[in-house]
Parts: C-alpha cells; sequence; structure tokens
C-alpha cells in the first residue's frame, strides 16, 4: 500500500507526459480515475500507514498536481498592436513556394501549446520549404533526410521515449523527382539548426547551409540537440549578417536577394540564432515561416505558449519566445493576408502546393 502510494503519482506523470508527446493509446479516462486515485490513496496512507510515506507521496502528488496545471491554457497579454505597413516587395514573376513534406511526427496539441487537448492528436509536420527564385532557389529547413535512424540514435533515451515518428520522402529525393537538379540550391535557410531541421542537409551535398553568427555558435555547444548538426561540415556554414534595418517590427533584417521577396529576420528563444523567414509572393500573399517559435498555430491564434515542460525541454529564453509570440500575434491581426507558417504545423503548409513531379 505504502509503496503503490508512493508509484502512482509517478505513474500519472508519466502517463500524462507520454500521451501528451506520442498521442499514445492509453485511455484519458484512466488518467483521469488515476490522477483522482493518486491523493486519495496518499492520504488514505498518511492517515493509517505513517507520516513519511503518506506525507511523501502527497508531496508527489502536488508536484504532479502542478506539472498537469502547467499544461492548462494561459494566454499571453497581447502586444499593443502593430501600426506599420507592410514592407515594400517586388518579387520576381517566376518566384514560387513549394511544401516537400518528408515524415511526420505524432504528438498531440497539449505537447504544442498551453491549453491543447491530450486527446487531440496532431501529426507534427517534418518539411521542408523550396522557394524558386531566379536569382537561385533556396530550401527553408530539409525535414528528415535518409539517415534518420542512425541519426535518431545519437538522441538521448529521454528524448526517444516520449518520440514517436514516420517518414515518408526525403527532400533531396523529391527534388530529384522533380527534375531539379539538389546540387543547384544556392543554399539552406535554416530557421534553426535543431536535429529535426538539419536531418536532410546531409543527402544535399555541398550546398551552403545559411544561418546568423549566434546560430553558428549554438551548433557547436548546443549539446545533444544540434548533434546532427555538429556532422554538417563546417565549411559548408555560411554565416549571414542582419545588414538590413527594422522589418516589421524586428529590429534587423536580411534580404536575401534584395528585392524584398526573402526576408529573414532575429527571431531568437527557442534557439539564441532561430530566426523568422518572411516571403513575398507575386500574387501579393506574404507567408512567414515562423519555425519552431510555436509548433502549432494555436501558439500565435490563441498566444499560447508552450507547456512548461516542453518549454524546459526545447526553449533556452523562454521569455523572448514569449515575446515573439505576442509580436507576431500582433501582425497576424494587422495583417490578415499573413499566412503564418509553424515549422510542424501541417495546416500552415497546406497553403503551398505539392512540387509537381517531372
Ligand atoms: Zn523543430
Amino acid at each position: 500500500m505504502r509503496g503503490a502510494a508512493l508509484v502512482a503519482p509517478l505513474v500519472v506523470a508519466f502517463a500524462a507526459i507520454q500521451i501528451a508527446s506520442r498521442g499514445t493509446a492509453i485511455p484519458i479516462r484512466a488518467l483521469q480515475l488515476l490522477a483522482l486515485g493518486a491523493p486519495a490513496l496518499a492520504g488514505y496512507v498518511f492517515a493509517r500507514h505513517g507520516r513519511w510515506f503518506g506525507g511523501g507521496a502527497l508531496a508527489l502528488n502536488a508536484a504532479v498536481g502542478a506539472l498537469l496545471l502547467s499544461f492548462c491554457g494561459a494566454p499571453l497579454p497581447p502586444a499593443a498592436p502593430y501600426v506599420g505597413d507592410l514592407p515594400p516587395a517586388t518579387p520576381p514573376p517566376g518566384l514560387a513556394v513549394y511544401q516537400l513534406p518528408t515524415g511526420v511526427n505524432h504528438r498531440t496539441a497539449a505537447f504544442a501549446y498551453r491549453g491543447g487537448g491530450f486527446g487531440d492528436r496532431r501529426d507534427f509536420a517534418m518539411a521542408a520549404a523550396l522557394i524558386v527564385h531566379p536569382r537561385g532557389d533556396l530550401l527553408i529547413d530539409t525535414g528528415f533526410g535518409r539517415d534518420l535512424a542512425r541519426q535518431i540514435a545519437l538522441m538521448p533515451w529521454r528524448f526517444r521515449v516520449v518520440t514517436d515518428y514516420a517518414r515518408s520522402t526525403p527532400a533531396a529525393d523529391q527534388l530529384a523527382a522533380a527534375g531539379r537538379d539538389p546540387a543547384r540550391l544556392a543554399g539552406i535557410l535554416l530557421t534553426h539548426a535543431h536535429w529535426d531541421h538539419v536531418s536532410g542537409v546531409a543527402d544535399l551535398p555541398g550546398v551552403p547551409v545559411l544561418v546568423p553568427a549566434a546560430e553558428r555558435a549554438f551548433i557547436d555547444g548546443g549539446g545533444w540537440i544540434t548533434a546532427v548538426a555538429r556532422t554538417i561540415p563546417p565549411a559548408r556554414l555560411a554565416v549571414y549578417d542582419f545588414e538590413g534595418g527594422p522589418y516589421l517590427g524586428f529590429p534587423r533584417s536580411h534580404d536575401v536577394y534584395g528585392d524584398g521577396a526573402i526576408v529573414v529576420v532575429p527571431a531568437p528563444g527557442h534557439t539564441p540564432g532561430s530566426v523568422i523567414v518572411f516571403v513575398a509572393l507575386p500574387d501579393g500573399r506574404r507567408l512567414a515561416f515562423v519555425g519552431d517559435l510555436v509548433w502549432q498555430r494555436e501558439g500565435i491564434t490563441l498566444r499560447q505558449e508552450r507547456p512548461w515542460l516542453m518549454r524546459r525541454a526545447a526553449d533556452l529564453d523562454a521569455a523572448a519566445v514569449r515575446a515573439g509570440i505576442r509580436h507576431v500575434a500582433a501582425l497576424a491581426a494587422r495583417f490578415p493576408e499573413l499566412i503564418v507558417i509553424p515549422a510542424h504545423d501541417q495546416r500552415g503548409f497546406a497553403a503551398l502546393p505539392r512540387l509537381p513531379a517531372r
């Protein structure tokens, strides 16, 4: 009885994390019953079997209760309304953007943002986007590459136990199937250097990997989550500067081709050198590839940050992420034509066509 009282809250925590992370088929009803039963059991043990075991079990239950409460919704306060206009852009007529889905991670809304449901399964997109530009085509991130299994083996067990993925066609193979020589890419523009965004870099040998200086430094010091990025030959990492002025309320910017069509701004927090890539399409639409600022679009539309556990695991500077969420939410409110594409939200990518096979 005493042992069960101590183990029960740990089972609740483990089950909750498993359900949120993998969409595991543990019935949520069973979790709810366990979450109610565990404190009751602890109270019984406290009253009948002694203060030490019972007190310890009650304290564990309190900690697990705090963990579960940290998944509840808590909208961030809105930023002041954004009053600027859309910056001018003259995208060339040939500019086009395609989605290259490479697989999914089976997760839930609860994993992605505070207030998300444990039973609300979300297949996180693992994707690249291809920007076709007359001056040189770019990939935004790479999604899952051919070497995924070996890369996952580089991850710690605590990551693998909460990750359940399915792969499809790597970006390099999709480019080849469409008759596009991957070697002709002008560069791979990373939203950040986490493993799941650089997994396919090795399939695109020789293509420069474009990162700001802060992310270049983070690759070396990022621990296991940049272990895959550290397998990129350093000579391929091309560091760019934010030489341009303010852009949509961000302090600095990098206009890749000088035509306002592809503009990168710093959005640190998730990683030190995380960026947002704004793309202006010839038809007037604007895209915002916000990387992992949020994992699902509700992070922006509801201004909900990641739950505490996921912030701890994934974000280096949660306060900076919060500021980024509030600012992008203000931009989204000001510009309904802005399509916000979080790197792991399939609904965002649905706005982009697939690459036609030739
Ligand atoms: Zn990611």
